[in-house]
């Protein structure tokens, strides 16, 4: 830690990234948690991951007839309650890239942990408008740390997004869902995925149309396998998440 940043820490609190209260009020856990990010014990309490016979999906929860790629997979350590529930909207609303790169370390520890793997980690890329509005891309943040834990090399730039979309949770039915996310995505020129296996992340998987439809373009394209990750979401009932 640089001496600037012990003397800032110094001067202004370190609040819990989650609740605001200071972090060491309750006493550290021992979780692998970096110096730089600051989330309290009553917070970390709540991070609580699937059982590992939970964790990997069908990435639609709502699969359909004629869907080319049936067996798309999904890999989802965490659930969408506690913790998360907190912690997405902050990363989503909040200025808080930290917790992205945080979530991201959780990833891609769990991935390692049950053994997913890929030639190339990219994320689902946010629109020009909405990365303007928040200042980064939180699955690019979720990626890229989850890419040097698992030693996988990442591009931010694979997959790009053609046009804005409305937020998936705003909208209601399924076939709305899957309509506002067709052909939203394509896979730049300037890179060939022919022949090999690509994982695609976000932050959180609801009905699953958007990992599935940037993982059909990587198909397109001539990835030769595709695998969906997203660091939380519920399968049994819709996240209640406001995004
Ligand atoms: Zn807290």
């Amino acid at each position: 830690m640089s001496l600037l940043k012990l003397a800032m820490d110094k001067i202004l609190p370190r609040n819990c990234l989650i609740c605001g209260k200071d972090p060491d009020a309750d006493g550290r856990i021992p979780y692998p948690v970096p110096e730089d990010f600051h989330i309290c014990f009553s917070c970390l309490s709540r991070l609580v991951p699937q059982p590992p016979d939970k964790r990997f999906f069908l990435c639609l929860s709502e699969p359909y007839e004629g869907d080319p790629y049936p067996g798309l997979g999904l890999y989802m350590p965490f659930p969408y309650k506690g913790f998360f529930e907190s912690a997405v909207p902050r990363m989503k609303f909040h200025s808080c890239p930290e917790l992205a790169r945080f979530s991201g370390m959780l990833l891609g520890t769990y991935m390692a942990k049950d053994n997913v793997g890929s030639s190339l980690i990219v994320p689902v890329p946010l629109s020009d408008k909405r990365l303007k509005e928040r200042g980064y891309n939180q699955a690019a943040l979720i990626a890229q740390e989850a890419s040097k834990i698992c030693n996988i090399p990442y591009s931010p730039d694979v997959l790009i997004r053609t046009r804005d979309t409305q937020r998936q949770t705003e909208l209601s039915a399924d076939m709305v869902r899957s309509m506002n996310v067709e052909g939203a995505f394509k896979v730049s020129p300037s890179f060939d995925v022919t022949g090999i296996k690509v994982i695609v992340v976000d932050d959180v998987a609801t009905t699953g149309f958007t990992l599935h439809e940037a993982a059909l373009e990587l198909y397109k394209a001539g990835a030769s396998e595709v695998f969906c990750c997203a660091v939380c979401g519920n399968r049994a009932v819709l996240n209640a998440e406001s995004f």
